[in-house]
């Protein structure tokens, strides 16, 4: 709640997106609560946070639990931040115990994982996995024309003399501990999720180009009006790929019409489809039918298909998957295995080491909306399941 405050609307909210003066004071606060707890700060070159519990063995590969201090423009109070806080929470405790690992337990905060302020997000994961090369992420720019280069460097000028660990340094695993933000754990009163994997999906951008021309004069059939070979083939995308099966999740969120004046035939419409589907096989089978849809519904106009994102799902380590529903039998919390439907940066992670996520509930299965909240008993239960996992992976020997 303290971090809450940070970026804290007037509703009730969060405003803390990436890089901001916010997110720095979000930094301060937590810094601020690593060393009260005797633990280690760091940074890397993308930008994000590590904070750390020494260990004995120091060539062994750290293990890493984290997530995100950034949020939506009127996003809420727990997503990304519960997952550092949980991690932070797991070191406090065995640092105030006087456990020495026997590698280096770090708490992570990844930079720009919800992508709002600078597109697309998952920036800090995906620099350090290497999905993407710091030189692309730091040209990337915000609404005001502020590069994402010019930010890291603010933030990192805020915390002088920061150590810098190395992007990509070689992982013993990963766990990111994060509220559902959907329905499942709630509607069947399981207390811990345990992640088997992250929802595939397709983004793609469809251009379809016709010919302007006068509104009262050129006749309906010698027209190539590219909203109305839109309209024809939204329609049948979303016959033929929305309704395919109460799984298939797929939106066209983002619409460009040009000229976009009251009495011209239109020219050129851009849309931006993002379609998503657990099953690989149903996921491909639909993004090749609704490439011929584009074609077929598109005469006498011409359309052009950009595949922006293509993300099968992914499989989380199957190892940690049964630990974490181990500890959550010992301790008592009721436990479901579910996929999860919206993106973490431990998709990214889970290329590099053994990766998992545990789940808790969130009322309404909202997130992104000021109204997001997870129950304290909830919290602290995820936080446990956490801490019992990292303690079995740093074990001291
Ligand atoms: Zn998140």
């Amino acid at each position: 709640m303290t971090l809450a405050d940070i970026g804290g609307t007037s509703s009730g909210g969060v405003d803390r997106q990436a890089l901001s003066a916010e997110e720095i004071e979000a930094w301060r606060c937590v810094m601020g609560w690593a060393r009260e707890a005797d633990l280690q700060v760091a940074t890397d070159d993308a930008g994000n946070l590590f904070v750390i519990l020494r260990g004995s063995d120091q060539k062994a590969p750290p293990v890493l639990s984290g997530s995100h201090l950034d949020t939506q423009p009127g996003g809420g109070r727990f997503d990304g931040a519960y997952g550092v806080l949980a991690a932070l929470e797991v070191l406090t405790v065995l640092a105030e115990r006087g456990v020495k690992p026997c590698r280096d337990l770090i708490a992570v905060a990844w930079m720009n994982e919800e992508g709002s302020r600078f597109a697309p997000g998952m920036m800090g994961s995906e620099a350090y996995a290497g999905v993407r090369t710091l030189e692309e992420i730091r040209a990337a720019r915000d609404a005001t024309g502020m590069t994402v280069g010019k930010a890291l460097d603010q933030l990192h000028a805020a915390f002088p003399g920061l150590p810098r660990r190395p992007l990509g340094a070689p992982l013993g695993a990963y766990l990111e501990a994060h509220i559902e933000q959907g329905p499942v754990l709630e509607a069947q009163r399981r207390v811990v999720g345990i992640v088997t994997g992250i929802q595939g999906k397709q983004t793609l951008e469809v251009e379809v180009r016709g010919d302007k021309g006068h509104a009262g004069t050129l006749a309906m059939s010698a027209r190539r009006d590219a909203l109305a070979a839109f309209a024809r083939i939204a329609s049948a995308l979303y016959t033929e790929i929305g309704d395919h099966d109460p799984q298939v999740k797929f939106t066209i969120g983002h619409l460009c019409v040009e000229p976009n004046a009251p009495s011209i035939v239109p020219d050129r419409v851009v849309m931006r489809i993002d379609l998503r589907h657990p099953d690989n096989s149903t996921l491909t089978a639909l993004g090749a039918r609704l490439r011929v849809l584009c074609a077929r519904h598109a005469t006498p106009c011409q359309v052009q298909l950009m595949p922006l994102v293509d993300a099968p799902s992914n499989i989380f380590d199957t190892l940690l998957q049964e630990l974490i529903e181990t500890a959550a039998f010992r301790l008592g919390y009721p436990s479901l295995r579910l996929l999860s439907a919206a993106g973490h940066d431990a998709r990214h992670l889970a290329s590099l080491c053994p990766s998992a996520m545990i789940f808790i509930p969130c009322r309404g299965g909202v997130s992104h909306v000021q109204e997001e909240w997870a129950e304290p008993e909830h919290v602290s239960a995820g936080a446990n399941v956490l801490l019992n996992v990292l303690f079995q992976l740093v074990r001291p020997i």
